[in-house]
């Protein structure tokens, strides 16, 4: 994989560029192949003999090859009336943090735990209430991906900022590492709907008000309480 950040001036000439070609110009083969073109005399550190990305293309289905362009933000807006985002719809991250999708699948779960808490004929009240319940939960976590992944994406750009991060990111004592993926692993919502399995892994999971909320519906509901 080979990433580009794009800085204010660079960004907004592809946008225009965009919007001169039409949405999915910079997705299509065309696109690719430049794409190719440029960066495929990058060394790559495997093997015995010098390879390069040209080795891995030239090896590769063309159609199996594609350029993303992705933007960087964190939506203030999550929901409105019935309708309510997850995922990248609300938030998309630098992919050098590699957060994404977990970060979707989590919201995915929040989300369930908090509808499942639903009364069964809920008022659009409730329903408000249940978007914004999850989103109070979700957006701490999001915002620290989101931080996270545009540090990350600093250590990997091959100019002076990337060298000096990725020489002090080295020098780092290893504590400082188990601390951060500590961190990177505590928020894991369950699905409270379920019954409760034992916890695994050596972190404890942070308490999830979503699920919390779930699981007091869940075993009222086994108990015959369902309303
Ligand atoms: C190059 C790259 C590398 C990445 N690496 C990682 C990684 O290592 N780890 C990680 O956690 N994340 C990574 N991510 C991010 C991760 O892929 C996304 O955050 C995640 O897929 C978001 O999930 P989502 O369900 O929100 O959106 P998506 O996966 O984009 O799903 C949205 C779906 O909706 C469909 N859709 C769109 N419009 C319509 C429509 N009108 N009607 C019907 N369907 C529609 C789309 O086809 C798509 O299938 C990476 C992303 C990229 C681009």
């Amino acid at each position: 994989m080979v990433i580009h950040n794009l800085d204010s001036v660079s960004s907004k000439a592809a946008e225009q560029e965009r919007a001169w070609n039409g949405e999915n110009s910079e997705w299509g083969p065309v696109a690719a192949k430049a794409m190719i073109e440029q960066t495929r005399h990058y060394p790559l550190p495997i093997g015995t003999r010098k390879m390069t990305m040209g080795d891995i293309y030239d090896a590769t289905p063309k159609e199996l090859i594609s350029k993303v362009m992705l933007e960087e933000k964190v939506f203030e807006t999550w929901y409105s009336g019935r309708t309510v985002l997850l995922g990248d719809a609300c938030h998309k991250l630098n992919p050098s943090g590699a957060h994404g999708a977990v970060t979707s699948m989590h919201d995915a779960l929040a989300l369930a735990n908090l509808i499942y808490a639903l009364p069964s004929n809920p008022t659009s009240n409730d329903i408000t209430q249940a978007f914004s319940e999850y989103q109070t939960e979700r957006i701490p976590h999001v915002m620290e991906s989101f931080e996270n992944s545009q540090l990350l994406s600093k250590f990997m750009n091959r100019n002076i900022t990337g060298w000096v991060a990725f020489f002090l990111m080295k020098g780092l004592p290893g504590w400082v590492f188990r601390i951060t993926k500590r961190k990177m692993v505590q928020n894991r919502p369950t699905a409270g709907w379920l019954q409760e399995v034992d916890v695994r892994g050596t972190v404890a999971p942070d308490v999830s008000p979503s699920t919390e909320k779930a699981r007091a519906v869940f075993w009222e509901r086994q108990q015959g309480g369902f309303k």
